[in-house]
């Protein structure tokens, strides 16, 4: 097991409904240290950059208009297999697929609004950490 870093954050609809504090409420309690953490609201080119993956896809102008539509609680997490660990925690991407006791399971119904965003692998964790955080803005 390894100690890793994720880019995790809220999504607009989460900051919207009040739910940062259940969320990060969640994220202590599990045992990730909380390394980077700012509430910001993203620019447009660096949603388009974040989401570069879906570029050409029927959802992706929705995607970046949704992302940009308000403010997100962006977050770098350490802990053993925090990648790994922090997509389990936020369940399936589709809420309606999402167990219960997991946050889109629990605070999510739709796959457009579902809530939390977390890096799918290690070389997007590091990516999706550079797109959000300068490194002075990340504790050791
Ligand atoms: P995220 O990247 O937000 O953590 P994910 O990795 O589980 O979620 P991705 O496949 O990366 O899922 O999709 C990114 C986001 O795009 C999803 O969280 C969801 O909000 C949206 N999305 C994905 N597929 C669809 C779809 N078929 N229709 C509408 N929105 C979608
Ligand atoms: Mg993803």
């Amino acid at each position: 097991m390894a100690t890793e870093r994720t880019y995790a954050m809220i999504k607009p609809d989460g900051v919207q409904r009040n739910l940062v504090g259940e969320i990060v409420s969640r994220i202590e309690a599990k045992g990730f240290r909380i390394v980077g953490m700012k509430l910001m609201h993203i620019p447009r080119a660096t949603a388009e950059r974040h989401y570069g993956e879906h570029v050409g896809k029927p959802f992706f102008e929705g995607l970046v208009a949704f992302i940009t539509s308000g403010p997100v609680v962006a977050m770098v997490l350490e802990g053993e297999n925090a990648i790994a660990e922090w997509r389990k925690m936020m369940g399936a991407t589709n809420p309606k697929d999402a167990a219960p006791g997991t946050i889109r399971g629990d605070l999510a119904s739709t796959i457009d609004h579902n809530v939390a965003h977390g890096s799918d692998g290690a070389a997007t964790a590091e990516r999706e950490i550079g797109i959000f955080f300068e490194a002075s803005e990340l504790i050791d």
